[in-house]
């Protein structure tokens, strides 16, 4: 008899749909993929791996033998605020292809704020034909803020295309030809040298308001920020206030506290941020379904759980 996987998930529409399409083709042969209400009691009470995506908490709650959960998304801290500590481990989503995608979102932001388009958008609102000096891209220091898997590939596309990269994380690093720095110290250093930084670290207690007041006046006079991270690492007023007071340049904005961003909010009109509707990575869903198929397959021949996320440290 075939394993029957658990695919427990509150996406709607059109996405619920792409993944119920994709799940079973790539875990055809292995498992058969089964929505978490289309389960019998006995199938809930044998599943030991669950698929999720933005699950309900109580759903996975009620698989009540689960070793392990593989999540089709690489942020997790909804998961880890949301499951007990003595659930089961999370497995995130880590896709070399994510990998390629957010470093390509990061070069093509990185050359948008270091070639002045918003600047030169806003001129041409106002029919204003104004040149501005140009820098060379090893005149231009970019920062990368949290250097795992996304955001080594992004440093070094970065450093490919010239840019004077550094890179910042919790623990020290040792990574060929980009200078790092990590811890709090390392943070002020980082920021004091960056003319774009770029936030590429999980969202946790230690990151959650990371960018306060204080942090903001560690920044180099004019930078510039991106944040494809998580929203609520940065404070949003504190932000407003650094790029109205003129200490910072312009932020591009990928994610946000809530999602869709309301409305009403400062963001949406400010010349100073661009606004994009958190597309810098997302999961593709080819690439993200065979992995999520090598680990579940894997697990079921030879009983290796993937990498888990660290409760402790929250990623
Ligand atoms: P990862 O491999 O776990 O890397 C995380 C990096 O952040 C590591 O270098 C880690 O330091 C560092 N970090 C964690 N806590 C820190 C702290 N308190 N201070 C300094 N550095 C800290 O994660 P990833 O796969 O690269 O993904 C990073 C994040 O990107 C995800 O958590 C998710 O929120 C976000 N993301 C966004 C999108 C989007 O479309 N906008 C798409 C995918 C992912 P150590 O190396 O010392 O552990």
């Amino acid at each position: 008899m075939k394993t029957v996987i658990p695919f427990v998930s509150e996406v709607s529409g059109m996405e619920r749909q792409v993944w119920r399409d994709a799940l079973p083709e790539a875990l055809d042969g292995i498992a058969e993929v089964k929505a978490f209400d289309d389960l019998s009691d006995a199938e809930r009470n044998a599943a030991k791996i669950a698929i999720v995506a933005n699950p309900d908490p109580e759903k996975v709650a009620a698989l009540k033998n689960l070793v392990w959960v593989q999540s089709l998304w690489a942020g997790v801290e909804r998961l880890v605020k949301e499951l007990p500590e003595d659930g089961p481990l999370i497995v995130r989503l880590t896709d070399p292809q994510m990998a390629e995608t957010m470093s390509e979102a990061v070069l093509a932001w990185t050359l948008y704020l270091h070639r002045s388009m918003p600047t030169y958008m806003a001129q041409q609102h106002a029919k204003l034909w104004l040149d501005h000096p140009l820098k060379t891209p090893q005149e231009v220091t970019v920062s990368v803020l949290g250097i795992g898997k996304l955001g080594q590939a992004s440093a070094l596309r970065l450093k490919a295309n010239g840019f004077n990269v550094i890179g910042w994380s919790r623990t020290p690093k040792g990574i060929d030809g980009l200078k790092t720095y990590s811890g709090n110290d390392g943070l002020q250093d980082v920021l004091s040298q960056s003319d774009i930084a770029v936030l590429l670290m999980p969202l946790t207690d230690d990151t959650r308001g990371l960018f306060n007041e204080t942090a903001f006046t560690n920044f180099k006079s004019g930078a510039s920020l991106i944040n494809f991270a998580r929203g609520p690492i940065i404070n949003s007023d504190a932000l407003l206030q650094a790029l109205n007071s003129g200490r910072l340049n312009h932020a591009v904005l990928d994610v946000f506290d809530e999602e869709p961003l309301p409305e009403g909010h400062p963001f949406w009109d400010h010349p100073q941020v661009t606004v994009l509707p958190h597309i810098s990575a997302p999961t593709i869903t080819s690439t993200a379904s065979k992995i999520v198929a090598e680990n579940i397959g894997r697990y079921l021949e030879t009983g290796e759980i993937p990498d888990a996320v660290d409760r402790k440290q929250g990623y």
